[in-house]
C-alpha cells in the first residue's frame, strides 16, 4: 500500500504524520472494491498533541468578538460553496453514494454553517433591570474550551458540520476524529477553515479508531464530546465521557418506520418509501427500513414496491442516472446479506432478493441489490436490528393504534413518518409516537439547521439534540451575573434571603 496517498492528521494548522505509530489502514473506493488511499492510524500521542494545540488556541479564540468569529465562518462558507464539487467527488470516491446525493450532503452541512454565522444573535443573553433595589441581572453563555467530535462513515462531510461550525462560533476549539473509512473530507474542512482565516490550533483532526477515541474520552482538557455512530459505541462513548466528567451527546442507530394508512396517496407513499429506503443504499440513520401497511393496504403496497425495487438503477455513484451506489465495505455487504438470510430463515417472505448483485464493469464493487421483505413480524431479526443497507421490511397491522404500539415498542426512536389524508389521524399519531423526529407525508423529517436534530430512546444518549439552538446550548455554559454599584447600596449586611420589595 506504500504507493498510495496517506491521509494524515491536521494538528496546529498543519498536515502531520503520526507521532508514534506508523500504522495505516486502507481506504477503499467501494464501487471498485479497491484501496485508493491509506489513512494514518493515530495514537494517544497524536490526541495529546491535538488537544494541546486546541487548548493553547482557546484563550485568544474565545476572546475574539463573536462577530469576528462569524466572519471567518462566512468566508469558510464561501470557500466551501466553491469546493462543493471537489468535496462531492471525494465523498463518492470513498463512500460510494451517488454524486447528486453527495452534493445534497454538502448542502445540508453548509446550512449549519449559515446558521452558525448568526452567532452574535444566538449568544445574546437575557437582561433583567432592577431585580432588587439597585441591582440588575443578566445571563451570558460562554464557551466550554476544547471540545471533540467523533463521526461515522455515512456522512463524512455533513456530520462533522453538524458540530464544528457551532462549536467554533461559540468560541470553543475543536478536535475531530472522523471515520477511518472515508477520512479525506476532514482534511478539506481543515484546510478551507485555515484559508478562511481560522487561527492554527482552533480546528484539528486526528485520524484513527478506538485508540484515539479512548484517548479523547479520557483527556482531562476535553470538556465535551459529540458522537454520531452506532448505538453500542454511542452508549459506550456517552458512559465513558460522562464518567470522566465531560458533557456528552451521543447519537446512535435507528430503525425508522413509515406508516401507510389506507387513505394515503399510494403513488406518493411508494415514491417516498423507495427513495427513503434505498437512497444512499440505506446507509442513513434516517433511512426508512420498515413500511407499516395498515388495514388492506398491504397487497397494493407490496406490488408497487416490488416493481420499483426491481427497477432501481444501481451503479458506481459517478455513473449518470445512478440511483443507488455500493455499500461501504465488503464486511458490510456480508453482514447485510447474512441478515437477509436470517429474514428468510425466520419465515419472512423475500419478495425481491438483492444478494449476489453484480454491476457490469464493477464486479469487485461492494454492491447489494434492493431487497424487499413482506410479512415481517416484530420478533424477527430483520425487524429488530438496524441492517444499514438497502433492505425494506413490510409489516402488516390492522389499524393505526397497532402501528403506534409497534413503533413505540422498538428500542430505537430516531425518525418516523405517517402517510395519510386524515388530519385527525396524523395529529394523534404525532402526539402519541415515541420518536424524536416525525414526518406527516414527509418520509425523512430531518430538521433544518435552525431547528435541532435528535432521536429518542436508544437513538440518542444525552440531554441535547444536535445543531440548531440545542447545539448552541450544548457548546456553551450559562452564567448568571448580578450587579450593584456602591452609590446604590442603601442598607447594611443582609442575613436573610432577600424578599425584593
Ligand atoms: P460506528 O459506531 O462503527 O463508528 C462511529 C465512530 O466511532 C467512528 O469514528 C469509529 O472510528 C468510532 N468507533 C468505532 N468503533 C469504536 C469503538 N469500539 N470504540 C470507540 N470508537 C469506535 O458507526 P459507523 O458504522 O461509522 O456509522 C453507522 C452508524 O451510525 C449507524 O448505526 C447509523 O445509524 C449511525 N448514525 C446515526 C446518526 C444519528 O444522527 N443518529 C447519523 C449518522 C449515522
Amino acid at each position: 500500500m506504500t504507493n498510495l496517498e496517506t491521509i494524515s492528521h491536521f494538528i496546529n494548522g498543519q498536515r502531520t504524520a503520526s507521532l508514534r505509530n506508523a500504522e495505516t489502514q486502507a481506504v477503499f473506493n467501494p464501487a471498485l472494491g479497491e484501496a485508493v488511499a491509506q489513512v494514518a492510524m493515530g495514537s494517544a500521542e497524536d490526541i495529546h498533541a491535538a488537544v494541546g494545540a486546541a487548548a493553547a488556541a482557546f484563550p485568544a479564540w474565545s476572546a475574539r468578538p463573536p462577530l469576528a468569529r462569524a466572519r471567518i465562518l462566512a468566508k469558510y462558507l464561501q470557500l466551501m460553496q466553491q469546493h462543493t464539487d471537489t468535496l462531492a467527488q471525494m465523498l463518492t470516491r470513498e463512500h460510494g453514494k451517488t454524486l447528486d446525493d453527495a452534493r445534497g450532503e454538502v448542502a445540508r452541512g453548509l446550512e449549519v454553517v449559515e446558521f452558525a454565522v448568526g452567532i452574535p444573535h444566538l449568544l445574546k443573553g437575557e437582561f433583567s433591570d432592577q431585580i432588587s433595589r439597585g441591582i440588575d441581572a443578566w445571563s451570558i453563555r460562554q464557551p466550554l474550551g476544547v471540545v471533540a467530535g467523533i463521526t461515522p462513515f455515512n456522512f463524512p462531510a455533513m456530520v462533522p458540520m453538524w458540530m464544528f461550525p457551532i462549536a467554533l462560533a461559540c468560541g470553543n476549539t475543536f478536535v475531530l476524529k472522523p471515520s477511518e473509512r472515508d477520512p479525506s473530507c476532514s482534511l478539506l474542512h481543515a484546510e478551507l477553515l485555515k484559508e478562511a482565516g481560522l487561527p492554527d490550533g482552533v480546528f484539528n483532526v486526528v485520524q484513527g479508531d478506538k485508540a484515539v477515541v479512548d484517548a479523547l474520552l479520557d483527556h482531562p482538557e476535553v470538556q465535551a464530546v459529540s458522537f454520531v455512530g452506532s448505538t453500542p459505541i454511542a452508549e459506550y462513548v456517552y458512559a465513558r465521557a460522562s464518567a470522566n466528567g465531560k458533557r456528552a451527546q451521543a447519537l446512535g442507530g435507528a430503525k425508522n418506520h413509515l406508516v401507510v394508512m389506507p387513505d394515503a396517496d399510494m403513488a406518493m407513499a411508494t415514491d417516498a418509501l423507495i427513495g427513503a429506503a434505498f437512497g444512499s443504499a440505506g446507509e442513513r440513520c434516517m433511512a426508512i427500513s420498515v413500511a407499516v401497511a395498515v388495514g388492506d393496504v398491504g397487497d397494493r403496497l407490496v406490488a408497487a414496491l416490488a416493481e420499483r425495487t426491481r427497477a432501481l438503477k444501481i451503479d458506481d455513484g459517478t455513473a449518470p442516472g445512478a440511483e443507488m451506489g455500493p455499500v461501504i465495505t465488503a464486511a458490510a455487504r456480508e453482514r447485510i446479506e447474512s441478515l437477509i438470510g436470517a429474514g428468510v430463515a425466520d419465515g419472512a417472505t423475500l419478495v425481491v432478493d438483492g444478494r449476489d448483485y453484480r454491476v457490469p464493469g464493477r464486479e469487485s464493487g461492494f454492491f447489494v441489490g434492493g431487497t424487499l421483505f413482506d410479512h415481517v413480524t416484530p420478533e424477527m431479526t430483520v425487524y429488530r436490528e438496524e441492517i444499514f443497507g438497502p433492505v425494506l421490511c413490510v409489516v402488516r397491522v390492522p389499524n393505526v393504534a397497532a402501528a403506534v404500539e409497534l413503533i413505540n415498542a422498538h428500542e430505537y426512536g430516531n425518525g418516523v413518518a405517517v402517510f395519510t389524508r386524515d388530519g385527525g389521524v396524523a395529529r394523534e399519531f404525532t402526539r402519541q409516537v415515541q420518536i424524536g423526529m416525525v414526518g406527516v407525508n414527509v418520509p425523512v423529517p430531518v430538521p433544518m439547521a435552525f431547528n435541532s436534530f435528535g432521536g429518542w430512546k436508544r437513538s440518542l444518549f444525552g440531554d441535547h439534540h444536535i445543531y440548531g439552538p440545542e447545539g448552541v446550548r450544548f457548546y456553551t455554559r450559562h452564567k448568571a451575573v448580578m450587579q450593584r454599584w456602591p452609590d446604590t447600596i442603601t442598607a447594611g449586611a443582609e442575613f436573610a434571603f432577600p424578599q425584593h420589595n
